[in-house]
């Protein structure tokens, strides 16, 4: 699976691993990734449109040990953070709607309930922090080089 991220959550991964933004993020194309085609994770370079996400290191997630657990925890990305709920926010009163997906067997599927207040203020959070993720990346897209290194250069340096 494709774990998308924003500049925040590589930030915070960086801090919390220590490893270099270039490391944690690979950039996939729509042969990895089935998003939407309007979808703003999509950013435009020269070698096509690509979403930037969780490096995978032989199919997996690079921070996943060989345990199966995350070395990572405590700085994981708020996809993390409230996966396996998807959780959108309708209407003028912004309530959420909760559905959880069906992508994988988990935990929560066997009757593990979540801390609420924390998913939903992790989704919040990552609400937030995408617009203006999304904005940065149109940016990018005007003034920038179309590769990908320039990309993470503007994005962390
Ligand atoms: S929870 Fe940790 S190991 Fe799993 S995808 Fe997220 S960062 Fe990777």
């Amino acid at each position: 699976m494709i774990v998308p991220v924003n500049d925040a959550d590589v930030r915070r991964l960086a801090k919390a691993s220590g490893v270099m933004p270039a490391r944690i993020v690979g950039f996939y194309g729509s042969r990895h990734v089935a998003f939407d085609e309007e979808s703003p994770l999509w950013v435009y370079t020269r070698y096509g449109a690509r979403i930037m996400a969780l490096k995978r290191i032989a199919g997996k997630c690079r921070f996943l040990s060989r345990q199966g657990r995350c070395r990572v925890y405590a700085g994981r990305p708020s996809t993390c953070r409230t996966f396996p709920y998807e959780i959108r926010f309708n209407g003028a009163s912004q309530r959420p709607r909760v559905e959880r997906t069906d992508w994988t067997a988990c935990q929560a599927q066997a009757g593990w309930v979540a801390d609420w207040d924390r998913v939903l203020w992790a989704r919040h959070r990552e609400k937030r922090e995408d617009q203006r993720f999304y904005r940065r990346l149109r940016v990018w897209e005007e003034t920038g080089t179309g590769r990908t290194p320039d990309l993470l250069d503007f994005l962390f340096d």
